[in-house]
């Protein structure tokens, strides 16, 4: 890709800044094996302090770290309620039937939202021929919604209602930064509405490579026995949790210039006669553009841009799916902005 291009594809596509190199370079290191990494240990106690939960376990990626919640919250044969627009469902190549011998039982969401009557009819009876519901798994922010937001009273009515059924709620907050930014509700109010978290240091962050499972000590305890089985198990990984400190410390309050860049970009664009974008869906980070009522396919579209000199990801369906990040200014947005009005007047 040429280097000059405007990447609007993915939050992940950032590189590490000088400053973030230096901290990596700086960082006490040990054998994280041994437990004795000490940059490691203070970015899964910093985190876990963070979310209040009882403990973390620090991995490469968010994948590992959804599955080795769904690992170490069920047993074989078990069911995990999903929402049908999920990462989990849809992006992780069915790890779930794979690593875990579970079944995902997904269930469509209201913007992506699980709502406890969802949930209620896909929990399964206590009979010998059903599987056991084992866990519910909630998105927020909703990647494939377009970054939307999961309201935390509608996340603490979930919980409560997960609860009288005894079984555990996991959030996959990869983008719970953006949650946490766009709404101000405080991160330890999001750890105490789930058992578990995942968190990533690797999207809108800007760190290179890491994620982070988060919850009580005896789970986090199944899971680093898992880690070490998918050999998730790192060394020296000081330099990678160094560079998720210093994207918390430094990047998390940036997150709101990508946030204002979506919402400029999608008012720019809302009067385009070739797609059409939900304003009330741009909480966040990404702007859905849809063309299915075009007489231009999106993927024609992001072909036109790609010469015209943007990268850009297919959303669901006929849509592309632009998102700011930290490496794009005001002049990037600018320029998109441009090249978009002269594309698709
Ligand atoms: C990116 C992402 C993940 C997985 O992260 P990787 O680090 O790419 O494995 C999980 N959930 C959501 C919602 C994501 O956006």
């Amino acid at each position: 890709m040429k280097y000059h291009m405007i990447d609007l594809r993915s939050d992940t596509v950032t590189l590490p800044s000088a400053a973030m190199k230096r901290a990596m370079c700086d960082a006490p290191l040990g054998d994280d094996v041994y437990g004795e990494d000490p940059t490691v240990n203070r970015l899964q106690n910093e985190m876990a302090e963070l979310f209040g939960k009882e403990a973390g376990l620090f991995v490469p990626t968010g994948v590992m770290s959804n599955q080795l919640a769904i690992k170490a919250w069920t047993s074989p044969g078990d069911e995990v309620i999903v929402e049908k627009e999920s990462h989990i469902f849809n992006y992780e190549t069915a790890a779930p039937s794979m690593m875990s011998a579970v079944q995902l039982h997904p269930v469509a969401g209201e913007q992506g939202m699980l709502a406890s009557e969802g949930v209620a009819a896909a929990i399964r009876p206590d009979a010998y021929y059903y599987p056991r519901t084992a866990l519910v798994c909630i998105e927020n922010t909703h990647n494939r919604m377009g970054g939307t937001l999961h309201p935390i009273d509608a996340m603490h009515s979930l919980h409560a209602f997960c609860r009288e059924n005894a079984i555990p709620l996991h959030l996959d907050g990869a983008r719970i930064w953006n949650a946490h930014i766009a709404t101000g509700t405080p991160f330890s109010e999001y750890g105490a509405a789930v058992e578990s978290i995942s968190i990533c240091f690797s999207k809108g962050l800007g760190a290179p490579v890491g994620s982070m499972l988060l919850g009580p000590q005896d789970l986090i305890t199944r899971a680093h026995k898992y880690r070490k089985i998918y050999g998730g198990g790192m060394r020296q990984a000081g330099m990678l949790a160094a560079a998720a400190l210093h994207a918390v410390e430094h990047h998390l309050p940036l997150l709101t210039n990508d946030h204002r860049r979506a919402r400029q970009f999608a008012e720019a664009l809302s009067a385009s006669s070739a797609f059409r974008i939900d304003r009330e869906r741009v909480q966040t980070n990404m702007v859905l553009l849809d063309f299915s009522t075009s007489d231009i396919r999106a993927t024609e579209a992001q072909a036109r841009l790609h010469e015209a000199g943007i990268e850009i990801g297919m959303g669901m369906g006929d849509m592309l799916r632009a998102v700011f990040h930290l490496d794009l200014d005001d002049h990037a947005l600018d320029r998109a902005i441009t090249i978009f009005t002269t594309l698709f007047a």
